[in-house]
């Protein structure tokens, strides 16, 4: 489908589907936000309804903004899965077991607008890019520690993507050899070590053992990555064991990517990281540890610009990154 509107304007409406929420939002080109809405939505969703549910909370939000659709540049939509490298299907998303979803058709066929489609975290990266820390600096890896572990990879203001669209998958990169099982399949992954379910999982286990008691105030029955996370922040040595371990893993596939790429920039950000301090200093502290030269390197470690909305703003992205808008 072609559109005729080649009209530079500096509006765009975004989608950012998570697992079991839909973001929608209208941005303008400097990412500020004109109008969003967020609506929960159960884990499994039809094709056909995750497509309507994303069409009215743009209507509404267009409503609310007093922005048409068809006025702005276009629709970015941020998805929890694997996107094709020619931006027209979804690939395959875990938490919603679908596959082949034709979202960018879908759209462009029920709203009229161009429609263009990414991966969260490609999305979010290409936000932090234009918009975000990116206006400073070339390049950084983007790294998001949450119920999944993935990355993103910026080297000269451009996404790598690779061959397949898979670059920057650090969530796989493999630092035990044959322990703890993966989402994916196999053993020993960064993302089975060091993401909040991991991180809730090794401590139940841990908190069998009488010498692991003795150093924590955790309770077996009510816990949870947060409570986790903010007793280790709070000087707990059994919680911060744990996220020692985890930072350890997280520093050395960090080192890997810094190694292989030379880049000093790494933005962290996803549940696990909020409010915790202790972990963006653990981390560093490995990386440095682990990576050649570190005292050639500068490695700094930054929260994403935009936080919780850094999908969204990323989807909006996609448009203006087509666009050239000036930001
Ligand atoms: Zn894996």
């Amino acid at each position: 489908m072609t559109f005729s509107n080649t009209k530079k304007k500096v509006i765009a409406a975004a989608l950012d589907y998570g697992g079991t929420k839909i973001l929608a939002g209208l941005i303008d080109s400097t990412g500020k936000i004109i109008s969003k809405k967020k609506i929960q939505t159960p884990s499994k969703e039809s094709k056909k309804r995750l497509v309507l549910e994303g069409k009215n909370l743009l209507e509404e939000i267009s409503e609310k903004g007093g922005i048409n659709l068809s006025d702005t540049a276009g629709l970015g939509i941020s998805l929890p899965g694997m996107v094709d490298n020619n931006g027209e299907k979804l690939i395959y998303a875990p938490n919603w077991k679908m596959r082949n979803f034709y979202v960018k058709r879908e759209f462009e066929k029920i709203l009229g607008i161009r429609t263009v489609i990414a991966n969260d975290i490609n999305a979010a990266a290409i936000g932090e890019m234009i918009l975000g820390h990116g206006k400073k600096i070339d390049s950084f890896f983007w790294l998001t520690i949450s119920t999944g572990i993935g990355g993103a990879l910026v080297i000269d203001k451009k996404l790598i993507t690779g061959d397949n669209g898979l670059a920057g998958e650090i969530g796989h990169i493999k630092i035990y050899d044959r322990r703890l099982k993966c989402s994916c399949g196999k053993y020993g992954c960064l993302e089975a070590i060091s993401s909040g379910p991991a991180i809730l999982k090794r401590t139940k286990e841990r908190i069998k053992s009488a010498s692991f008691k003795r150093i924590t105030a955790l309770k077996k029955n009510d816990l949870t990555t947060e409570k986790i996370v903010a007793f280790a922040n709070r000087g707990d040595e059994g919680a911060q064991k744990i996220l020692d371990e985890c930072s350890s893993a997280v520093g050395k596939a960090l080192s890997y990517i810094v190694n292989l790429t030379d880049i000093e920039t790494i933005i962290i950000g996803g549940g696990v990281m909020d409010n915790n301090p202790l972990m963006f200093r653990l981390i560093k502290r490995y990386i440095k540890e682990y990576v050649y030269e570190e005292k050639l390197r500068r490695i700094k470690l930054l929260k994403p610009k935009f936080r919780y909305d850094s999908c969204l703003i990323g989807a909006a992205s996609l448009i203006f990154n087509q666009e050239n808008c000036s930001t």
